[in-house]
């Protein structure tokens, strides 16, 4: 059976461009008869307000999506999160990273021709080639850090990986775009990365609907899928929603919330109409 899933953050009003990929998660399991289901990706405490989850599942029921109960918080499954972790520790795929943000900028700086992926700079490698004597004594005195993938020792594990996505084709895995992510975050000791997949694999979800823009994040799930044995799921990254400027929507844009159309008296089938159309 075909399970998608809606997953956002209740860090802000839905807008738009959430709308559509809601909708289509929603198309697509119908198609299909399946199911869709909600996800709260709601592990950056920093930046979860409370008043956002009922507002976000009131957005989605005025849109006329709807989903299975007990919606998965992620908040719930740090466990999971942890343990996930603890597997890539023991493969010596992660390691710790002590640097601060300024001392980034200030390697990258200093690096002629610092390497780029495709969301800007990537992390220079600077606490790769730390002994494991000099990693364990760091740790132990406290200093703070998070870990990160070391992309090249995973796909040496791995091989050669490719994913299958029903708008892009067959893409193969390149590590050059996001490089040594983080999986662990100092203050929250989990990532985006790490909790996507360990919970779509949770969920059984059988085809995995996001925005393009989430397209190179995809290449290191599918090296985290592979690394800790999960399934692998259809990828389907559907256009973005963008403004009269040819933008795509942000949190920060407050014209296209659901809300603020709602109250300015658009009805949920104009938008769904609007959203749906191919053109
Ligand atoms: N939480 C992400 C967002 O709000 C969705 C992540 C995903 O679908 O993998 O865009």
């Amino acid at each position: 059976m075909v399970v998608t899933r809606f997953a956002p953050s209740p860090t802000g009003e839905l807008h738009l461009g959430h709308a559509y990929a809601a909708l289509y998660a929603q198309h697509l399991a119908k198609e299909e008869s399946g199911k869709c289901l909600l996800r709260f990706e709601d592990i950056d405490h920093t930046r979860v307000r409370e008043e956002y989850y009922q507002q976000i599942e009131d957005d989605l029921t005025w849109l006329g999506i709807e989903w299975e109960t007990p919606v998965l918080k992620q908040r719930d499954r740090l466990p999971a999160y942890e343990d996930a972790l603890r597997t890539l520790q023991q493969l010596e795929v992660v390691y710790p990273c002590f640097c601060t943000r300024k001392e980034i900028e200030a390697e990258l700086a200093a690096i002629n021709n610092a390497p780029h992926g495709s969301e800007g700079p990537l992390y220079p490698g600077t606490c790769r080639n730390l002994s494991p004597t000099e990693r364990a004594e760091r740790i132990a005195s406290g200093e703070s850090h998070c870990w990160r993938l070391d992309a090249d020792a995973a796909i040496a594990k791995t091989g050669p990986l490719l994913f299958e996505d029903k708008i892009w084709g067959q893409v193969g895995v390149d590590t050059s775009l996001l490089g040594d992510v983080v999986l662990a975050r100092k203050d929250i000791a989990t990532s985006y990365h790490l909790a996507v997949i360990v919970d779509d694999a949770f969920q059984d979800i059988t085809d995995v609907t996001r925005g393009e823009d989430l397209l190179p994040s995809t290449h290191i799930h599918r090296i985290l899928q592979e690394l800790l044995g999960l399934p692998e799921p259809i990828y389907h990254h559907h256009r973005l929603i963008l403004d009269e400027n040819g933008q795509r929507l942000a949190k920060r844009d407050q014209s296209k919330t659901l809300r603020l159309l709602r109250e300015n008296g658009k009805n949920a089938s104009e938008i769904r109409d609007f959203l749906l159309d191919p053109r």
